[in-house]
């Protein structure tokens, strides 16, 4: 641990009670200790599938069939798991006024689920699903009946083209409404609370370096490295969950 770098919860409770805006960003980390595997880590999705394949727009596009192999499992696997106490914390403290924005690169809901309110999800999310010919929207139970009843098991609209999920593919722009929050929280972060991302994949990579530039504080949980490592005010390499229920109890009720 670098000079000055403080890797304990209490440290990380202070550097949150000192916070006038204090913003946290969370990557697919902060779902691993719910059920759900991260890209990048031992046993993560990447080992097994490329995501940059099957989770992309070409294959929605050119292999619908292979491309709701892999998506319609995940979707059921995504909708049964629940948030864990990580989730809870973030919660929490949105709550009692101490974070005042969630930015999420996950599209798994379980902020939401937990109790956070408007919380910025940069890769989209679980949330229904759209006709990308007619716009014409559906729930995520209407997208999955529709998917199970089809031979090939692609959800279609009642024009005929397939459904898409509100999940951000490859190749496909992210949604502007909330990149623009993104950059806006990250502008009035005087600390940013880093759980769960390996902070390689842009443009949220970018906000940690926003917040420095402009004189905030940089804390990241997350167990394993990532390059804003040697900027941090707290650097803790420990497992989401424990962390935060930790912090939530360092901090005065
Ligand atoms: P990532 O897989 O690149 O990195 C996850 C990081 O979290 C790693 O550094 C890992 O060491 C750390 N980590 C894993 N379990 C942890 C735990 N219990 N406590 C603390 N740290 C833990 O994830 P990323 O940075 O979010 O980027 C990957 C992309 O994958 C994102 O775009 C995201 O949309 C997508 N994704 C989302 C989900 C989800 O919605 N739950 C799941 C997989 C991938």
């Amino acid at each position: 641990m670098p000079r000055g770098v403080s890797d304990s919860p209490e440290a990380l409770a202070a550097l949150l009670a000192e916070a006038d805006h204090a913003v946290v960003l969370t990557g697919a980390g902060i779902s691993t200790e719910s059920g759900i595997p991260d890209f990048r880590s031992a046993g993560g999705l990447w080992e097994t599938y490329d995501p940059m394949k099957v989770a992309s727009m070409n294959t929605f596009m050119d292999d619908p069939a292979l491309f709701w192999r892999f998506h319609r499992p995940r979707i059921d696997m995504l909708g049964a798991v629940d948030p864990n106490p990580a989730h809870e914390a973030v919660a929490e403290l949105q709550r009692r006024g101490i974070v005042k924005a969630i930015i999420t690169q996950n599209i798994d809901r379980l902020h939401s689920r937990a109790g956070a309110v408007d919380v910025i999800e940069v890769h989209g999310s679980l949330d229904g699903g759209r006709c990308i010919r007619c716009s014409h929207a559906v729930s995520m139970d209407e997208l999955c009946a529709r998917s199970d009843a089809a031979d090939d098991g692609v959800p279609r609209c009642n024009c005929g083209f397939q459904l898409k999920s509100g999940v951000v593919l490859f190749g496909e722009q992210l949604p502007m409404e909330a990149i623009e929050a993104a950059y806006d929280a990250a502008e009035r972060a005087d600390v940013m609370l880093v759980i769960g991302s390996s902070l390689q994949v842009t443009p949220v990579s970018q906000l940690p370096g926003i917040v420095l530039s402009r004189g905030g504080r940089l804390a990241i949980l997350t167990e394993s490295e990532t390059d804003y490592d040697h900027r941090c005010t707290v650097r803790i390499h420990q497992k989401a969950g424990p962390t935060m229920t930790a912090v939530l109890a360092a901090l005065p009720g």
